[in-house]
């Protein structure tokens, strides 16, 4: 398709669909090489995945889910909760995974995010032992404030 520093296209009826995509590119006498981007930049996979995917805006919760000594099992549960993604039995109900959406603690409510982000008197018994174990002297709050607070109080590898 190049000779002698020109471009030369096939002798067909028409423009071929690839012409007018590639007419003002210049086309350079020096050896033919491969670049990202820029000319002279090296391919990476980071920037390629940097150039295609969409970035979202950053969230409050960033450095709460996605902290240095995070446990990767841990932050993505926790990103799950942030973002109303566990599959929870009232989800699995209307979806006809299970029979009962009621709490699999028995404590006669229907599962969902909000319970067992701690409606549910267990889990908020686990959640208090987990606040004490953490010397921190606090109640229970609703979970959009406990997320307010983590962000608000986690700074780096402690509480403030
Ligand atoms: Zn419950």
């Amino acid at each position: 398709m190049i000779w002698e520093c020109e471009w030369c296209w096939p002798q067909v009826p028409g423009e071929l669909l690839l012409q007018p995509r590639v007419r003002n590119i210049p086309i350079s006498s020096s050896l033919n090489s491969i670049h990202w981007d820029k000319v002279g930049e090296a391919f990476s996979t980071t920037r390629a995945f940097q150039g295609i995917r969409a970035r979202s805006s950053i969230v409050a919760w960033h450095d709460i889910v996605w902290h240095p000594k995070r446990i990767p099992k841990h932050a993505f549960s926790l990103w799950l909760a942030l973002r109303g993604a566990h599959r929870t039995r009232n989800k699995l109900l209307a979806m006809g995974v299970v029979q009962s959406a009621m709490c699999v603690f028995h404590c006669g409510e229907t599962e969902s995010t909000e319970h067992i982000f701690f409606q549910c008197p267990f889990l908020a018994k686990v959640w208090r032992e987990v606040l004490s174990s953490c010397n921190i002297p606090r109640p229970i709050l609703p979970w959009v404030d406990e997320v307010q607070w983590m962000s608000t109080h986690a700074k780096g590898n402690e509480f403030q």
